[in-house]
């Protein structure tokens, strides 16, 4: 990592519903630019959109940052030199800025009511045109502007979009033209709606990317880093920063996050919102890790120390992380690789970590049943059972049952299981084990576990699968699973004896 820079990202969601994958993406995307080159990172809330905006979002978003354990800089709850960091607090500001375009002429008031331009915006697409704002009002005197402002009549801001292409040199997508003509003049405040109050005499809010260029600016933001569907909004900021005569910030737009079913994301195909992913026990290092990848790809051939190539650390993340690796194709988001990269972390993880993180799921599974019986068991005992079960699930949330199933619960037997005892020599094996458990003196330990499948194997003159796979079959009810050396002493003598006579009844043996 590089030290302090004058680098300046930021993460600008409106929170107008949950916390996207797409936006975390986003969010990650300008972190690890901020972190690599010791920049800043600044959280801004964008909140004109007063009809769709939300306090409950906002705070349920700031809960899934810190869930997934992510930082920033300065932002509307922990402060900063550029604040405030959140839009509705910044009213002023825009209204100012559009002041000053307005006395430019490089703006204007604009009466027409949203069903004439709805008939416009029809009309147009009836012939296959885009909507180009025909400039009604642009043509109006001075004096019947100011007599219908003074008369209470509403009106937004229009600005002029000038005659001219603009280019922009983006750092993914490369050269960018936005020929002249195709943006028409755009609104930056919007008419007041009935009831709202006007942030001044005939200028009601700042529309989104009127505010964003502001706020970019005066925040001295260096790079904007998002998802291509920012790219037609580009447009419009582009002339917006060249009405003010502001340096434009360098600019990254990656390609979009699809579903398998290479559609837009969205709730159609798959859950988009993050804390869905959190709640059902996915591992914050691992969403980011799959997130990251999601456009993104590490330039040369760095090796993580996971030993695979798509398994990176926070980090690793941090000293690799640049631009260059954002790519311009589609992402597809698949749920099946997330499912595994999360198994990968749930595996290489602290078991302390496991048993911590896991606590909420033990705590509330099968209506909180499970508490009870693991109350009567040591945290060691848990700790092992964990370490046994976690190599066979993916999620924290699948830990409570498979624990359960293996350990708990009445032993239920797998589709397997009748095959096994279809040869008589499992049968000799199942009953000689059983005898032999039945004679052991002092606790079954690992040790006890090894050499009782050796002299089980010896008696009954059987080896390899017939004995190995009998003894875990009538243990357990499964033909495979966590190492049973392993498994049986976790399960206790009087438990295993206690399965062994339930099983020995499915597997049809009578002695
Ligand atoms: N508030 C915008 C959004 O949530 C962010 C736009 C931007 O990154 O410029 O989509």
């Amino acid at each position: 990592m590089s030290t302090q820079s004058n680098v300046r990202v930021r993460y600008a969601p409106s929170p107008t519903g949950y916390l996207h994958v797409g936006g975390v993406r986003t969010y990650l995307f300008n972190w690890l630019f901020a972190k690599r080159h010791g920049g800043k990172l600044i959280l801004r809330i964008e909140d004109t959109d007063q009809e769709r905006s939300r306090p409950e979002h906002e705070a349920k978003m700031m809960t899934d940052i810190r869930t997934l354990e992510l930082d920033y800089d300065e932002g509307p709850d922990v402060g900063g030199d550029y604040g405030p960091y959140r839009q509705s607090d910044r009213l002023k500001i825009y209204f100012e800025h559009a002041r000053k375009l307005l006395n430019e002429g490089k703006a204007y008031h604009c009466f027409c009511s949203p069903d004439e331009l709805t008939q416009k915006r029809d009309a147009a697409m009836k012939m296959g045109r885009p909507f180009v704002y025909d400039g009604t009002c642009l043509k109006l005197p001075k004096e019947e502007i100011e007599k219908r402002l003074a008369s209470g009549e509403k009106a937004g801001l229009r600005f002029r979009s000038p005659n001219k292409s603009f280019v922009l040199d983006d750092i993914v997508k490369g050269r960018v033209e936005f020929k002249e003509g195709t943006v028409g003049d755009f609104f930056i405040t919007r008419s007041p709606r009935e009831g709202e109050e006007e942030v001044a005499a005939g200028i009601g809010m700042p529309v989104y990317n009127f505010a964003c260029v502001i706020d970019d600016h005066l925040m001295e933001l260096t790079h904007i880093i998002r998802g291509e569907d920012h790219l037609s909004n580009t447009a419009r900021q582009l002339m917006i920063y060249d009405a003010f005569g502001w340096e434009l910030p360098q600019m990254a737009h990656s390609g979009m996050v699809l579903g398998t079913d290479r559609q837009k994301l969205s709730k159609r195909n798959g859950d988009v919102s993050v804390h869905d992913y959190l709640s059902k026990g996915y591992l914050p290092d691992a969403i980011i890790n799959f997130l990251v990848l999601l456009g993104w790809w590490p330039k040369g051939d760095f090796k993580p120390k996971s030993g695979h190539p798509e398994i990176l650390s926070r980090e690793e993340l941090f000293q690799i992380f640049d631009t260059n690796g954002l790519q311009k194709s589609p992402a597809i988001f698949d749920v099946q690789k997330l499912r595994w990269m999360n198994s990968f972390y749930l595996k290489s993880i602290s078991l302390d970590e496991v048993m911590e993180r896991s606590r909420r799921f033990f705590e509330s599974y099968n209506e909180g049943t499970l508490k009870g019986l693991l109350e009567e068991r040591s945290p060691e005992w848990l700790k092992e059972a964990l370490d046994l079960v976690r190599s066979e699930v993916a999620l924290l949330s699948e830990l409570p049952e498979a624990i359960d199933k293996l350990f708990l619960r009445e032993p239920e037997v797998d589709e397997k299981f009748s095959h096994v005892f279809e040869d008589p020599k499992a049968k000799e094996v199942a009953v000689i084990f059983e005898k032999k458990l039945r004679a052991l003196h002092g606790d079954l330990t690992e040790e006890a576990v090894k050499a009782l499948q050796k002299e089980t194997g010896k008696d009954a003159d059987a080896k390899g699968k017939v004995l190995f796979m009998t003894i875990r079959a009538i243990t357990t009810g499964r033909t495979q699973g966590p190492e049973l050396t392993k498994v049986l002493p976790l399960l206790g003598k009087d438990a295993v004896l206690g399965r062994i006579d339930a099983l020995k009844r499915e597997a049809a043996i009578t002695e």
